[in-house]
């Protein structure tokens, strides 16, 4: 059973009026308990909780205690990894496989660790040198770097505990209070963590709080509250547009982390036979991955051929029950994800787009909220599945008729997360690279992903950066001082 209680101002507790709302299994359907649905009056006991610890406390101006609670952090979900990996396969739907890359142990093994190093790394001031701006004497300056304040942490459902660690871990690094908000598919994970914070931590109380509801609604506390700094979300574009709107009034900044339709380019100097059987990589978690390459494009002189390579490799995705480790593929997140894939399907149908193998739901799944892994062919870009987000295994095979005509198709959308680009040249594929209009890119099969590399997107895929340098100062505050020289 999972945990119930939030965590607000140091301690578990149930929601106003003792109010939950259930935990589903999206391969079985089956009900596998409550948690706690936090009302709008518990998010600002929460909000009033961090800002009362920000303004308060030592956190922001200790690292010594930063560092020793992130490690603590690390340990105690280490010590309950076990419980944590049954837990994610069983409420978020994912495949035990992927648990042991970037659901789980990925994030593991540096999203808190690395960040807690930076505590010592980190540039916190530096010296600008003399400047005598008003010709009346020279002044010392240096700019320093600081917390920004309340940190509001707003997640989705898809990779939960990867994208709360790698906020979390940074956000407290930098010195700033948190208030998050998981998923409301999703939230044992997260109060879970809640959990582990409260017993197996020494930060001080009101530093994390973590206040689940069935009601999407209750985050917008978050974004409306002037006591909240800034609002760090990961989530859909249309939620994204309306956070960044509602944060408007207070004047917060926001970092965002949206949607992304990305690419798999398939250069003609290329190996097919290897290269474009490789796309049915994005069925892994159902397709449910924001930086998934969902259109392959590739040389309408070699068009037939790809189509085929990737139908052979989607039909033989294994998929099915996610707590089978032999499953690439498990269930979508939901109902109404999975719905909303079917639509997807049936508009690319509409729109003239050919199913080349999938396109519905698998007769031998009657229970679960799953879709058959599915190829179209004749796509043509300008088409919603090409243009639009389906979070669903579903890929769209694009024919382009040059380098510059590929490029043109990869920077077609509004979207501009990540992509993959592969080359008989690494410095082929590098050029290509500089021309796509996306925040990260996998060469030739490589891997960008890490703790201390910079995620995020170009376009309608967000603002800001998560991980890394960049990452680190998203989470800060800039002050500017100067002094008579020599005082
Ligand atoms: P969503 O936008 O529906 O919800 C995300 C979170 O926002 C949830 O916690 C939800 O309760 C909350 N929320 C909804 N309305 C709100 C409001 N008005 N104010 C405050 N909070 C609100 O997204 P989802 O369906 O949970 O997740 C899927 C989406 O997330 C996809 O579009 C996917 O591409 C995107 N995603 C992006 C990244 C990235 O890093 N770029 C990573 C993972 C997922």
């Amino acid at each position: 059973m999972g945990e119930l209680r939030m965590l607000i101002d140091g301690k578990l507790v149930e929601a106003e009026g003792g109010a939950t709302f259930d935990n589903l299994n999206p391969a079985t359907e089956e009900v596998l308990g409550p948690v706690a649905s936090g009302s709008a009056g518990d998010m600002a006991r929460a909000v009033a909780a961090a800002r009362h610890a920000f303004d308060t406390t030592q956190w922001a101006t200790d690292g010594a205690l930063r560092q020793k609670c992130l490690l603590q952090l690390q340990a105690a979900i280490e010590g309950e990894r076990e419980d944590f990996r049954a837990e994610l396969v069983s409420e978020v739907g994912c495949p035990l496989i992927s648990t042991f890359g970037p659901q789980l142990d990925a994030p593991l093994r540096e999203a808190l660790t690395w960040p807690a190093a930076q505590i010592d790394e980190f540039q916190w001031s530096r010296s600008i040198g003399l400047g005598n701006p008003f010709g009346i004497g020279d002044n010392e300056r240096e700019v320093w770097k600081e917390a920004i304040g309340v940190v509001a942490v707003i997640v989705p459902w898809n990779f939960p505990v990867e994208i709360i660690l790698n906020k979390l871990g940074p956000a407290l690094a930098m010195g700033n209070t948190v208030v998050l908000k998981p998923a409301p598919d999703t939230s044992w994970n997260a109060t879970r963590i809640g959990r582990l914070i409260a017993e197996k931590t020494d930060m001080p109380r009101g530093v994390v709080n973590i206040v689940p509801s069935a009601d999407h609604a209750v985050g917008e506390v978050l974004t409306t509250s002037p006591d909240v700094d800034l609002v760090a979300f990961t989530g859909s574009t249309a939620t994204g547009r309306r956070i960044m709107q509602m944060s408007a009034e207070t004047l917060k900044p926001v970092f965002l982390e949206l949607g992304g339709k990305s690419v798999n380019l398939v250069l003609d100097d290329a190996d097919f036979a290897t290269t474009v059987p490789g796309s049915a990589g994005m069925c892994l978690h159902a397709g449910q991955g924001c930086a998934m390459a969902t259109r392959l494009l590739v040389p309408k002189s070699r068009y037939d051929e790809s189509v085929e390579l990737a139908k052979v490799a989607f039909e033989n995705v294994k998929y099915g029950d996610p707590t089978d480790a032999a499953n690439f593929q498990g269930p979508q997140v939901s109902k109404v994800q999975q719905e909303r894939v079917l639509g997807y399907i049936a508009k690319g149908r509409e729109e003239g787009a050919r199913v080349v193998t999938g396109g519905g739901v698998p007769k031998h799944l009657p229970r679960g909220f799953f879709v058959e892994p599915t190829v179209f062919a004749d796509v043509d870009n300008s088409m919603t599945i090409a243009q639009e987000e389906i979070f669903g295994p579903v890929l769209c095979v694009i024919g382009y008729d040059d380098e510059a005509d590929a490029v043109r198709i990869a920077n077609d959308s509004a979207y501009g997360l990540s992509g993959m680009i592969t080359s008989g040249s690494l410095e082929r594929a590098k050029s290509v690279a500089r021309r796509i209009r996306t925040g990260t890119l996998g060469l030739n099969g490589g891997i960008w992903y890490g703790p201390d590399a910079p995620f995020g997107g170009y376009k309608a895929s967000g603002i800001g950066r998560q991980c890394g340098r960049e990452g680190l100062e998203m989470f800060t505050e800039t002050k500017t001082v100067g002094w008579p020289a020599g005082a």
